[in-house]
């Protein structure tokens, strides 16, 4: 039986993948669009994107189901597909790995409900509970190797997302927050003012297996290595890092990410010299990216065989 993929860093760090957004849009999918859809009425386009990341050298590649919460689906009429989404985008990353020969783990992606809760907005806490709990439940019962609650600013929403996680009895936990640097470059932390510190303590507490960050803005390569060294000195859980392809860019009324392969992957060293055990990316990240990392990482790797 193969390792399971909190034994598997216990060998040696993973390649995870790159963004899903940005490829969906790549594929046709209009702004605004629901690309968590796409798992049911275009199985193979997302499978094209993700047995480009599989043939690229992931080792984990994130189910399509960053929007895959009923709160968030119901804001394109998919409520009702819920659970048929989440489980397809599990199963289309297995057929992933297996177009392209090789085996790889599953991450079940839980991205943010999209609203606030109350007092602040209209949600209220039972309701982002019950939905992150479907979903997790949708993810693990289909196969899922481990859910990731990616993207977060709050530590509530954090915390009701692996605890959702936990429930539907995961057997991999990762909590993953997006980090914004301050406007004079001395730090970062969420929107809603978390820093790496405050995240890794609550996290562990919360039973989460791995700290992560992914996405953020000014979060360039060595901005996620200063986080994955913060959450080093400040837990002892295992690291993920997923930093966006540099920063955004407005071209043409379009969000573009302009961070190279060649730029981005001069960071991939310094952040497995730092401790990270999962490398990927997030926004504006692409195949050629990950073809990048991987030969950084086995080169790096080289060094200890
Ligand atoms: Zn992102």
């Amino acid at each position: 039986m193969r390792k399971s993929l909190l034994d598997a860093i216990k060998d040696h760090p993973l390649l995870g993948d790159g963004a899903m957004g940005t490829q969906l849009m790549i594929a046709g999918l209009e702004q605004g669009n629901c690309g968590e859809e796409w798992n049911l009425t275009h199985p193979e386009r997302v499978l094209a994107i993700q047995r480009n990341y599989a043939n690229a050298g992931s080792d984990c590649i994130l189910t399509n189901t960053f929007g895959g919460s009923r709160i968030m689906l119901n804001r394109h009429g998919n409520a009702d597909n819920t659970v048929a989404i989440n489980r397809a985008g599990v199963e289309i990353v297995r057929r992933a790995f297996a177009a392209a020969g090789r085996d790889g783990y599953v991450i079940g992606d839980i991205g943010p409900f999209g609203g606030l809760m109350e007092p602040y907005g209209d949600f209220s806490e039972a309701q982002v509970r019950d939905a992150f709990v479907e979903q997790a439940a949708a993810l693990v019962d289909a196969g899922a190797d481990a859910v990731i609650v990616e993207t977060q600013t709050s530590l509530e929403e954090l915390g009701l997302g692996i605890d959702a996680a936990r429930e539907a009895g995961a057997p991999c936990i990762i909590g993953s927050l997006a980090y914004d640097v301050t406007l004079d470059g001395s730090t970062f932390r969420t929107m809603m003012g978390i820093d790496p510190e405050r995240a890794a303590e609550f996290m562990e507490e919360h039973g989460a297996h791995i700290v992560a960050l992914n996405c953020g803005t000014g979060m360039d390569m060595e901005r996620a290595r200063q986080a994955v060294q913060r959450y080093r000195e400040a837990t002892s859980l295992p690291v993920m890092a997923q930093p966006n392809a540099g920063q955004p860019c407005l071209v043409d009324m379009k969000v573009v990410y302009n961070e190279t392969p060649e730029e981005m992957v001069r960071g991939v060293a310094p952040l497995l010299d730092a401790g990270a055990n999962i490398i990927g990316g997030c926004c504006g990240s692409t195949p050629d990216h990950i073809r990048a990392f991987r030969a950084s990482m086995d080169q790096y790797l080289s060094q200890f065989a």
